[in-house]
């Protein structure tokens, strides 16, 4: 987020600080009346005026009639943005699918589509093959230009490059997948690992809006953290920070694929939540969520089938809230769909046995309110975040 606007600095300065903000607050927060901005932003409606002017001039917003009228009188014009004047490309890449977005500014989603992948049998090049292909489909089914791509990979990826240096459930190693797609999309690449995407998707868009500090739990088939810090992404060195599933919980437990015995993701992961719902180990996330919806419709059943499930998400998340620190924590992918009565221990454990929850007054543990979606949210904010940047 960018500070306070302010109207005593140096005049051009001032003046792109000041569309950087305005630009910001609509695409973050949607449509309003430039009353609201300038009282949101600290601003004088003269200043507001110039600087809508400014934005509609580059087509970046629009003003228009509110829909519905409030109390009489000349209604005020909403201001909003355009969502054709910047348009970026997401990206999903999980274990099991690929899901890709364009998404307008404002956050629109304005195409999709997906596509199945077989887990360790796609070979990166293929991948990217096919990501190229559909993004130019999108693009032109949309016939608008898309200026910036942002993509999710379930992996420990080198932020500066976007190398993915393993992605073990894919069977990556040290593929160069942001050289690849900046060279075939011909357009600036981010790439990162999918729990940075979803605390940056439920800061920017979902059950986190107003919380500077948070943390998401990508609970999938692997299990990552992502980590929002003081409003701003910690990423660790190199981009590497999000690895909490491999945090050691169990010393002498089942063996993990990073070479370690007893690491979080195997007992909180899907193989782990498979075996507490009496599943096989290879059972789909379709199976897994389908078993979930039925416990959660049963709660006397649910709690004695995952009662250890529930205590090893607890102990990791009381470890991660003394770790980090977060006012909240987000639980994403399956770990989203666990019952109600598992959220709620999961919630009354960390509160009741994590200082740093205690001294915070409470830690909330929710579900993700951007589900399946989140990730390919974040890579689109991930996009705009230089988008925004140069429209100042
Ligand atoms: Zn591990």
């Amino acid at each position: 987020m960018s500070g306070p606007a302010t109207e005593g600095a140096r005049p051009d300065d001032a003046r792109r600080h000041n569309r950087g903000a305005v630009l910001r607050r609509l695409h973050r927060e949607g449509p309003c009346t430039r009353a609201v901005l300038a009282a949101e932003l600290g601003l004088n409606r003269s200043t507001i005026k110039a600087v809508v002017g400014e934005l509609a001039e580059s087509g970046l917003v629009g003003e228009r009639l509110p829909t519905q009228r409030s109390g009489a009188g000349r209604p005020s014009l909403l201001v909003l943005p355009a969502p054709r004047a910047a348009v970026v490309l997401a990206v999903d890449i999980r274990v099991d699918r690929v899901a890709m977005a364009l998404v307008g500014l404002g956050g629109e989603i304005l195409g999709r589509c997906s596509w199945q992948l077989h887990p360790g049998s796609e070979r990166p090049r293929e991948v990217v093959t096919r990501v190229i292909e559909s993004a130019r489909m999108l693009a032109a089914e949309l016939g608008s230009p898309v200026v910036a791509a942002g993509v999710s990979v379930p992996g420990v990826v080198r932020w500066e490059d976007g190398l993915v240096r393993e992605a073990p459930h894919l069977e990556w190693t040290d593929v160069p997948l942001g050289e690849l797609l900046t060279a075939g999309l011909r357009m600036p690449v981010a790439v990162t690992n999918d729990a940075e995407l979803g605390a940056l998707a439920e800061h920017t868009r979902g059950a986190g809006k107003d919380v500077d500090d948070l943390v998401f739990v990508a609970g999938d088939i692997g299990v990552g953290a992502g980590v929002i810090s003081g409003g701003s992404v910690l990423r660790g060195a190199d981009g590497y920070l999000g690895e909490l599933g491999h945090m050691v919980v169990r010393p002498n437990g089942e063996r993990c694929h990073c070479g370690r015995r007893g690491c979080w993701e195997t007992e909180v992961g899907a193989e782990a939540l498979a075996r507490a719902l009496g599943l096989t180990g290879r059972a789909g996330r379709g199976e897994l969520l389908a078993e979930l919806r039925e416990l959660s419709a049963d709660p006397s059943v649910t709690s004695s089938r995952l009662d250890e499930f529930t205590g090893w998400l607890e102990l990791g998340l009381i470890n991660l809230v003394n770790l980090l620190a977060p006012r909240m924590v987000v639980l994403g992918d399956l770990l989203g769909s666990v019952p109600d009565s598992v959220l709620a221990s999961v919630e009354r454990e960390v509160r009741a046995g994590s200082v740093v929850s205690r001294a915070v007054a409470h830690t909330s543990v929710v579900r993700s309110a951007l589900g399946p979606d989140a990730q390919l949210i974040g890579a689109a904010e991930l996009a705009f975040g230089p988008v925004l940047a140069a429209a100042e």
